[in-house]
């Protein structure tokens, strides 16, 4: 059992600033940035300053760094954060325009995400708290720590936490999208269900844990709510014993993904399937490279060459890096497949586990592909597969629930995400209207066979994807009343433009 007491009570804090004396101080200065430094001295930077291009520059995705907000706020702590959400309510209420976006990582998929023309950013990359309990069941994970950061400090123990598969990501984003490609999620559900309580900031600037006993309908509506109820300034997350397992990519001719689609689809409806195997698939296409595929099976145990995965371990006609390691060797070599800096888009959408269509989808993805990539210079694109056996569903249950209508019902899962790379911004548009053409088509087809589910992942969706009516009526009616009683301003729906809102 978790060491709870380690999590704290209910309500946290009352608001750091009183409502009059922000109110008095916006009609002082006239401007919610002056304001804000006001209250928060040495803590806001403009165009410029170190602090501000710092900002620009670790955004993991090229065209994020285009974006200039008009200043970057960097608390310091969780009483930093609330003092700057009181004054961005006190804004809102009095009519002044002060739009803002919330930054913790590096990884946005998208620029403008966590990023804001012309408006005022709150970055949480200072708030690096990361603390274990004493019994070892829970760690304590500030906003501005990374899935790498969480891994480095377990693995030494041989603990873990389930998070995401590269280093480079936010614990922020990835666990309140769901959080997918844990190897740990087959046994133990997503990244989301794996949260004991969140500590977070509300509207009124007041500070509160939301676990399954404190303010149960928020915590739900957290997992996979997004930026839309408040700002987490520390998430508890369930402590995992793991030590090394086995694990690597593979790198196999194209001619062999049938062969592996097959397998990946076979072995999780296999009797004898066990949730300490799991594999994703990667094909794609690079100018100078051509096709290719790479896959990353995995076994958590202590067999190193796991019988359960044997006949695609045997596919290794290129290269594979299949080994026993630990998970941040793993995801430290993950992030090297994906280099910061560049333009890129990413769609997704979800289907009941079937090779056959994974092979008619690939063919689909590649005849465009062929098409657009003597059309845009840089292009490289790849489709990934990531199968999920429905047992992992039932974990949410356990923990309070999540908001991301899956269940058991739905049966084996795959997640697909396509992804497209280019050079030049003048062809922003037209590659990204592409991507939603080929989303588009893979979703007719997987219809027209029986196969799609409503379910859109967060992580990897795109801006235009309706990812909370995939999460089903009931659902976005629970988080639309959460938003409601927690949020009663609507600060995160009005001030909040980025990412995906529930009131669109
Ligand atoms: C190359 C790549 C690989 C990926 N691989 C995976 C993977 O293996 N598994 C997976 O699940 N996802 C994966 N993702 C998706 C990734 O999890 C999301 O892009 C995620 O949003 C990144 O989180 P972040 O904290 O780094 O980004 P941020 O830009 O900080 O945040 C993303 C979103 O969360 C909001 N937000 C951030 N912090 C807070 C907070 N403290 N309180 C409230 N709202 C907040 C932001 O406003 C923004 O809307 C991948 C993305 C990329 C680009």
């Amino acid at each position: 059992m978790p060491d709870l007491s380690f999590t704290g009570p209910g309500e946290v804090h009352a608001p750091y600033l009183d409502v009059d004396q922000i109110e008095k101080a916006l009609k002082e200065h006239g401007s919610c940035i002056d304001t804000l430094s006001h209250f928060l001295p040495g803590k806001v930077f403009t165009k410029n300053k170190p602090s501000y291009n710092e900002y620009l520059d670790t955004f993991w995705l090229g065209p994020a760094r285009e974006i200039f907000p008009r200043c970057v706020v960097i608390p310091s702590n969780t009483s930093d954060v609330s003092k700057a959400i009181s004054v961005l309510s006190s804004a809102l209420k009095l009519g002044i325009d002060c739009k803002f976006a919330i930054r913790s990582g590096n990884a946005a998929a998208f620029a403008n995400l966590s990023n804001i023309d012309d408006g005022i950013v709150i970055w949480l990359k200072d708030l690096k708290e990361l603390d274990l309990a004493e019994d070892r069941s829970v760690i304590r994970v500030g906003p501005g720590n990374s899935a790498g950061d969480v891994y480095g400090k377990l693995d030494p123990m041989d603990l873990t936490a389930v998070l995401g598969l590269h280093s480079m990501l936010g614990v922020s984003g990835l666990v309140l999208g769901g959080g997918w490609s844990s190897i740990l999620s087959p046994q133990y559900g997503l990244a989301c269900d794996n949260v004991l309580n969140f500590e977070v900031v509300l509207s009124s600037g007041a500070v509160v844990n939301v676990n399954a006993t404190s303010n149960p309908d928020l915590f739900r509506a957290l997992k996979g709510g997004a930026s839309n109820f408040g700002i987490v300034t520390r998430f508890d997350l369930a402590v995992i014993k793991l030590g090394s397992f086995s694990g690597g990519q593979i790198f196999a001719d194209l001619s062999k993904r049938q062969e592996i689609f097959r397998f990946a689809e076979n072995y999780m409806k296999a009797d004898d399937y066990t949730p300490q195997a799991s594999m994703i698939m990667n094909l794609g296409y690079m100018a100078g490279m051509g096709w290719g595929m790479f896959y990353f099976p995995t076994y958590i145990g202590p067999e190193e060459n796991p019988s359960i995965l044997a006949p695609v371990l045997k596919m290794n006609d290129v290269k594979s890096t299949f080994r026993v390691s630990h998970t941040r060797e793993f995801t430290d070599q993950l992030d090297q497949m994906i280099p910061p800096g560049l333009r890129s888009t990413v769609s997704t959408f979800t289907f009941s586990l079937n090779a056959e269509f994974m092979e008619v989808y690939f063919q689909m993805a590649k005849e465009m592909v062929d098409e657009l990539k003597d059309i845009f210079p840089g292009f490289a694109a790849a489709v990934a597969f990531h199968p999920f056996p429905k047992q992992a569903f039932s974990q949410s249950k356990k923990s309070g629930g999540n908001s991301l209508g899956l269940s058991e019902e739905d049966g084996d899962i795959c997640k697909t995400f396509a992804y497209m790379m280019w050079d030049s911004a003048k062809d922003d548009e037209k590659v990204k209207a592409a991507m939603k053409d080929l989303i588009e088509r893979g979703k007719t087809e997987a219809v027209r066979r029986g196969l799609l589910k409503d379910y859109v992942p967060i992580s990897y969706a795109a801006p235009w994807q309706d990812v909370f009516g995939g999460y089903g009526k009931e659902n976005l009616e629970a988080m639309r009343q959460a938003s409601k009683k927690y949020d009663p301003l609507q600060l995160f729906q009005l001030a909040v433009p980025g990412g995906w809102k529930l009131s669109k």
